[in-house]
């Protein structure tokens, strides 16, 4: 062996130039270890989507013909570290060099890099080949900035790639229909039964249990339904183009109740991020299989269910993970508003009265999944009213979600939902009252809660919470134009009312594991 060839979990790229040729030279290396199952505490079903993802992806090289080294959790000799196992395999092979795709997340490029300079050893860097844009783009792109728009970033990768382009015009003559893509649930509608590969799981879960690795949430072991291998990937995103995608857009920002719609965690969303993050997908292959589906159904399906599709992934997959390199490692510390408060116990468990929390949450802890709206307009937009730390919201985000690599997840939640970035990311804080809530969901009917009350027994906290939001933070938002009818509406408010929210306010929080 000369070459030992290390694939991280996320790493699952099946098309990378790596696997061209097959040599007997080179040892490719794999390892499940306690440093990523422990890093964070995880939802069950995250560990193992990732450690099935990786057997599997591990015997297709085999069966490939290559040569592979797999370290399992339980094995004797596995020193639960990423540099331990790899000096020791280096050890073993006196004359291999050791080569590396560059890892996405900061915390595994950071320990690569540092224990290889203590060792003076020189690692050979490859890239991952999945992202469109390199981890640099935007100081190659926007020189000398420090203020990057998504939709610019958005409309030159589209260019760049010529994606859904009429020579240098957006095909439709729009860059971007969000303005369609806003409608809440028809009450008859019927949704669509999500596709789920039903995987048997239960000897990676024996496992996780037998080497006590801590984790959270449910787990059907028999009825796994995340995909773990290439093919059912594929048959996730053919079964999204066939049978979801008609209506991606138009209902991409709609919630719903579990007693008003069946399939209600997952309504048209692809439920992709997993099988892309651990890159069994390239985007790639995920906007041209949509694009050309489109091209095929012209009559079926609109344009602006398909660009808002295409926009989720070459714009904002590639601007968040170009913001993450842009700001690491810095970012991870940022707290621009000073949040210091203690995640109510109830993200941990669904247990509230406040219905549309409890859904969403219950529906987190029992698939691993929320879809987008969920995560930023219901438990991100509590978190951030409540003044929660984020260090402690990063952590539920990074535990819960199948998808949660802290490449994306880290900008998503400080930067986007929290503000902790003061406003890298979005150019005002994602805050609403109930009224949003009430109008994009059908959860206020089943609710204890009044969405329409502000005081008193009953009123909706999302109500009070965002006023006094808005009154403790009034100096740091004072000069921001986007808020200035915001805090125009409030100081317009008699000072009795503003002092009966701000009490309400804080009666809540003084409460909050009794909501
Ligand atoms: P769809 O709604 O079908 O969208 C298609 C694809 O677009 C997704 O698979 C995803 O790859 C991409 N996408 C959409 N929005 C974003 C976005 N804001 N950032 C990056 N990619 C996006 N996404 C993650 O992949 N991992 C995370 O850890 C993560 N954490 C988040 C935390 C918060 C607080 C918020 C508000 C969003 C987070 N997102 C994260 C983004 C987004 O919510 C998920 O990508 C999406 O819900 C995944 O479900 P889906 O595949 O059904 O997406």
């Amino acid at each position: 062996i000369t070459e030992i060839r290390l694939v991280l979990g996320d790493q699952l790229n099946a098309k990378h130039s790596w696997w061209r040729e097959k040599q007997d030279h080179v040892l490719y290396v794999m390892m499940e270890m306690r440093q990523e199952t422990d890093y964070v505490k995880h939802h069950i079903q995250k560990i193992t989507a990732f450690f099935l993802a990786m057997r599997n992806f591990a015997q297709a090289l085999e069966h490939a013909g290559h040569r592979v080294h797999y370290i399992r959790l339980d094995d004797a000799d596995n020193t639960q570290s990423l540099t331990n196992n790899l000096e020791n395999l280096l050890q073993q092979h006196t004359k291999a060099n050791l080569s590396c795709m560059l890892p996405d997340e900061y915390r595994v490029d950071h320990q690569l890099r540092s224990w290889a300079g203590k060792l003076d050893l020189d690692i050979n860097w490859v890239d991952s080949e999945h992202f469109l844009t390199p981890r640099a783009i935007l100081s190659e792109w926007f020189p000398g900035k420090d203020n990057f728009l998504m939709e610019s970033f958005y409309r030159r990768v589209r260019k760049q790639f010529n994606i859904m382009m009429e020579g240098d015009k957006p095909e439709g003559g729009q860059w971007n229909y969000d303005h369609q893509n806003r409608n809440k649930l028809p009450k008859n509608e019927t949704v669509v039964a999500p596709y789920c590969p039903e995987n048997d799981v239960t000897e990676i879960h024996q496992m996780l249990q037998d080497q006590d690795v801590q984790s959270f949430g449910e787990i059907d072991p028999k009825q796994f339904i995340w995909p773990t291998t290439r093919q059912q990937a594929r048959d996730i995103l053919a079964f999204f183009c066939q049978h979801q995608l008609a209506h991606f857009g138009t209902y991409q920002d709609a919630m719903t109740d579990t007693e008003v719609h069946d399939h209600a965690w997952s309504l048209y969303h692809s439920r992709l991020s997993f099988a892309m993050n651990s890159k069994m997908l390239h985007p790639m292959e995920v906007v041209n299989a949509v694009i050309a589906h489109w091209r095929e159904n012209q009559d079926s399906i609109t344009i602006n269910q398909v660009e808002g599709f295409v926009r989720q992934i070459i714009g904002w997959r590639e601007f968040i993970r170009a913001i993450y390199w842009h700001h690491m490692p810095a970012y991870k510390n940022l707290n621009a508003l000073n949040h210091q408060r203690d995640l109510p116990q109830f993200f941990w468990n669904g247990e509230t009265q406040m219905r549309c929390l409890s859904q969403a949450i219950k529906q987190s802890l029992k698939y691993a999944y929320a879809h987008h709206i969920q995560r930023l307009m219901l438990t991100g937009n509590f978190a951030l009213l409540a003044g929660c730390d984020p260090d402690q919201v990063d952590a539920w985000y990074l535990g819960i979600y199948i998808d949660a690599l802290e490449w994306v997840e880290l900008p998503n939640t400080r930067g986007m939902s929290q503000f902790a970035d003061n406003g890298v990311l979005a150019t005002k804080p994602y805050i609403s009252s109930a009224n949003y809530i009430k109008k994009m969901s059908n959860h206020c009917a089943q609710c204890r809660y009044s969405p329409d009350k502000k005081t008193g027994t009953n009123a909706c906290p999302f109500n009070s919470l965002y006023w006094q939001f808005l009154s403790r933070h009034e100096s740091h938002f004072s000069n921001n134009q986007r808020m200035a009818m915001m805090y125009s509406l409030w100081n317009k408010k008699p000072q009795e009312e503003q002092r009966a929210l701000l009490d309400q306010a804080e009666h809540y929080l003084n409460n909050m594991d009794e909501l």
